[in-house]
């Protein structure tokens, strides 16, 4: 089932990351005391299910809501342009989740306007793609225009000889042929999504609005990529740096710390806070990301996917409009965490320090390493170690199923040096640190 609204007591993502970011700050003692308990409210609060097509239930949604945001972009932004014009105040705007949901449009739209990223080109057919090769070279990386996450949706073929086999292109070009929707099925693309729910927290606050959130339930093995394809040319870069940037209702900007994400299979695996490079390259990264949100309607908070080459260029890679993997890390790092930072900027509040208070952290994703029971017992080893390591936090979703690489936790480390939370997790990891014997 698609197209889901509920109000439900509280998901995870509410729970854990929102709830442990605001309580403890707000109840020591800053004004706004009403929004703890509005969270706090939330765990036993009702909820509202109904489809984004049925008026009365979109009405119903649109009375009770004061400020609607989204966890993930893939959500009908049709029915959020709807939302806004009975009056829902919807951060970041329809616009934006419309742009950044369809990542071929997020790439027209930011080289229009001079933003820096790698060539790409749309393509619709075996021909297509092949001039794309002769054009970019190999290797090439093709990618679903829509509902892509943790690089399911991507796929990358090394040779021409390889292209054949990334994508199921009779299928795409008999749909296109049938004038229909095409319909792409490339190599690691598989899966669909579940439901997609609403969450909404009462306020018992008079000096904040209550918020809602639109939350995708459980989305995983995304597939039947039925939106069409694109291809990129190859990126050869030396780091993958990430800059969450918020933007407040009044449209000022403010940046959390330049971060390193080192992926595995195409997924965010460990973040580095802040990154090692130098100041001008931070500076760089920030200036990009600030002119690349600018380009975006509505406040929240904005994280900013940049390639950084080894003659010194960023590039931006993409956008995601909301509190992302790269900025788990500011849970315990920053003064202000982006949980936080995403509320105080939809919601009209002063945006708060995004600096580090802490001089390093690293952030570790738990991949599912097997599937079901096996895979929960070395997460769960893992936890135990974790639990011995100074200054780590573990943080454990509780998702119901365990798959192979899929996001099941995280854990966090700080301390007082780089050096240090890196020994820490390789520590945690038994790796072996560089050098040592
Ligand atoms: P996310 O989970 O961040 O939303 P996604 O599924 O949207 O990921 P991308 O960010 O497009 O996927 O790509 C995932 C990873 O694949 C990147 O972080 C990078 O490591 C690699 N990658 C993406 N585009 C390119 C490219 N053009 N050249 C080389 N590597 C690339
Ligand atoms: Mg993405
Ligand atoms: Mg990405």
């Amino acid at each position: 089932m698609n197209n889901i609204f509920q109000w439900h007591y509280v998901k995870r993502w509410c729970f854990e990351r929102t709830r442990d970011a605001l309580i403890p700050k707000w109840r020591d003692g800053l004004a706004i005391r009403g929004v703890s308990e509005t969270v706090v409210g939330v765990l036993g609060g009702g909820q509202l299910v109904g489809s984004f097509d049925d008026g009365d239930t979109v009405r119903e949604f649109a009375k009770r809501c004061g400020v609607l945001t989204v966890e993930i972009e893939h959500v009908d932004a049709v029915t959020l342009e709807k939302l806004e014009l009975l009056g829902v105040d919807c951060q970041p705007k329809a616009s934006t989740i419309r742009i950044i949901q369809d990542k071929y449009l997020q790439k027209v739209h930011f080289s229009q306007h001079g933003i820096p990223l790698t060539d790409f080109m749309e393509i619709d057919n075996l021909a297509h793609v092949k001039k794309a090769g002769e054009l970019f070279g190999y290797p090439l990386m093709i990618k679903s225009k829509r509902l892509a996450y943790d690089g399911r949706g991507n796929a990358v073929a090394h040779t021409k000889e390889e292209l054949p086999s990334v994508c199921d292109w009779s299928t795409m070009e008999s749909m296109v042929e049938d004038g229909d929707t095409m319909l792409c099925h490339a190599g690691k693309m598989s899966g669909h999504y579940q439901d997609i729910y609403t969450v909404k927290l009462k306020s018992s606050s008079h000096i904040v609005p209550c918020w809602a959130m639109i939350v995708v339930h459980e989305m995983y093995s995304l597939g039947g990529f039925d939106h069409g394809l694109y291809v990129e040319r190859w990126m050869p870069f030396v780091k993958e740096l990430a800059v969450i940037v918020a933007r407040a209702r009044d449209k000022s900007l403010s940046c959390f710390p330049v971060v390193e994400t080192i992926h595995k299979d195409n997924i965010c695996h460990i973040v580095e806070a802040p990154a090692s490079v130098p100041d001008k390259i931070k500076r760089l990264c920030v200036d990009i990301a600030k002119k690349t949100v600018r380009l975006l309607e509505g406040a929240g908070v904005f994280a900013v996917e940049l390639f950084l080459t080894k003659d010194g260029q960023v590039l931006l890679n993409e956008v995601a409009p909301r509190p992302h993997n790269s900025g788990h890390h500011t849970i315990e790092s920053c003064y202000t965490s982006q949980y936080e930072q995403h509320l105080r900027a939809i919601l009209g509040l002063p945006l708060g320090d995004p600096s580090m208070k802490i001089p390093a952290a690293i952030m570790y994703n738990i991949l599912g390493e097997d599937e079901g029971e096996a895979g929960f017992y070395l997460a769960h080893q893992l936890i135990g170690k974790a639990l011995n390591i100074p200054g780590a936090s573990v943080h454990w979703y509780d998702k119901p199923e365990m798959r192979k690489l899929r996001k099941m936790g995280h854990i966090t480390i700080v301390g007082p040096s780089k050096n240090i939370v890196n020994t820490r997790l390789d520590s945690l990891l038994e790796r072996k640190t560089p050098g040592s014997h």
